[in-house]
């Protein structure tokens, strides 16, 4: 099932769906994005697929057996993939997610390069805090 969520910012009308503020990303080796940020049970089929490993194999790195992983295995997954987190652009308000390791720090939609975690203040007012309203609904597959 898919995560959907509304933040919202406790002193101002901003607001925003999103997934979660942290999600796992894999890039393949043509520098192609994988996230599943809004599918954290996908992790498994995921690096299976990006990565042509077999299920049992990414089934195990996926729960954290990296002991009954390959060793060439665990480092090109460690050298691949990471943690995504939120940016909220200061001039669209668009939400990006971003691996700070990996990808540019800049707003997909208008390009710029003033974006923000939400996650100590709120990217509108910069004064509220923004709060997750828990899941909204879990849709379709
Ligand atoms: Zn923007
Ligand atoms: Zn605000």
């Amino acid at each position: 099932m898919t995560v959907v969520r509304t933040f919202k910012c406790n002193k101002c009308d901003f607001s925003f769906k999103g997934a979660n503020i942290y999600g796992f990303v894999a890039y393949d080796d043509n520098g192609n994005r994988y996230s599943c940020n809004a599918r954290p049970d996908k992790v498994a089929e995921t690096i299976s697929k990006v990565f042509n490993l077999s299920p049992e194999i990414a089934e195990k790195w996926a729960n954290f057996k990296n002991d009954e992983v390959p060793e060439d295995i665990r480092k090109k997954l460690a050298d691949n993939t990471g943690m995504e987190s939120l940016f909220i652009c200061l001039n669209c308000l668009a939400e990006n997610y971003i691996y700070v390791r990996r990808d540019k720090l800049r707003c997909s939609k208008c390009n710029s390069v003033s974006i923000m975690s939400p996650y100590d203040c709120c990217p509108k007012c910069r004064e509220g805090k923004i709060e997750a309203e828990g899941i909204l609904k879990p849709s379709d597959k």
